[in-house]
């Protein structure tokens, strides 16, 4: 079985909630840069305060720092496998995952790719909500409360990312098309890439990424 996945995509692609889903289903440990800046950020940790303004400018965060969260992470849990949400990024991350995998004697199984049109970014970025403490994400359309959005997980309070906002989402979505969409080339190149569409519902996504790492053919 495959268990050293990259997913890659736009924001609002469903990386997130794929990367759960894969985690639960095949207990493959999944981490997130996004998810561990915005957790330092509320924790209010020098890491936090050295990138909350970056991420609420939709910039990306520079590569040294996002590549020492990964090789950290990588030498605590990275026994089992792993499913990255969100990394790489950019083309020296991809090296850098690529050379840290080495050192370890180890190399990535499966870049997914999950393709959406910029229609369905804009649709669920806008109707996306996310718990405060758990990460848990969902969509306003989905969620039916009586009055205070609460996860259903840990009762933490449902909110819209503060990054969401349709001008950062404008620049999140610069930084994708000029830094990650060349990661396409790289790993299409290594014959690892897997491109999948996202524009679908959950479920049906699930069931093809889960094709892909029971190394079944996929649609
Ligand atoms: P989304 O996929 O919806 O854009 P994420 O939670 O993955 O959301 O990322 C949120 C923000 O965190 C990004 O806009 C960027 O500022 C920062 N970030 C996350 N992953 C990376 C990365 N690999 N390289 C640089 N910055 C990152």
């Amino acid at each position: 079985m495959k268990r050293r996945l990259v997913l890659l995509g736009a924001p609002g692609s469903g990386k997130g909630t794929q990367a759960e889903i894969i985690t639960r289903h095949f207990g493959i440990p999944v981490t997130s840069p996004g998810a561990i800046l915005r957790r330092e950020k509320d924790l209010d940790t020098p890491l936090g305060q050295e990138t909350a303004e970056i991420l609420q400018r939709g910039d990306l965060v520079p590569d040294k720092t996002i590549v020492k969260l990964i090789e950290d992470w990588l030498h605590l849990h990275g026994g089992y496998g792993f499913v990255f949400d969100g990394f790489p990024r950019t083309l020296p991350q991809a090296e850098s995952l690529g050379s840290i995998l080495k050192s370890l004697k180890t190399s990535l199984d499966l870049a997914i790719w999950l393709e959406v049109s910029e229609e369905t970014v804009r649709a669920r970025i806008s109707g996306r909500l996310q718990c405060r403490t758990c990460g848990f994400t969902t969509s306003t359309d989905s969620a039916h409360f009586s009055n205070r959005p609460v996860c259903p997980y840990c009762e933490g309070s449902l909110e819209r990312r503060t990054d969401d906002d349709a001008t950062v989402l404008q620049q999140r979505l610069r930084e994708y098309n000029t830094k990650t969409q060349p990661l396409a080339d790289y790993y299409g190149k290594m014959s690892i890439l897997r491109k999948i569409d996202g524009n679908r519902d959950r479920e049906t996504v699930f069931a093809d990424i889960a094709h892909l790492i029971e190394d079944k053919v996929a649609a």
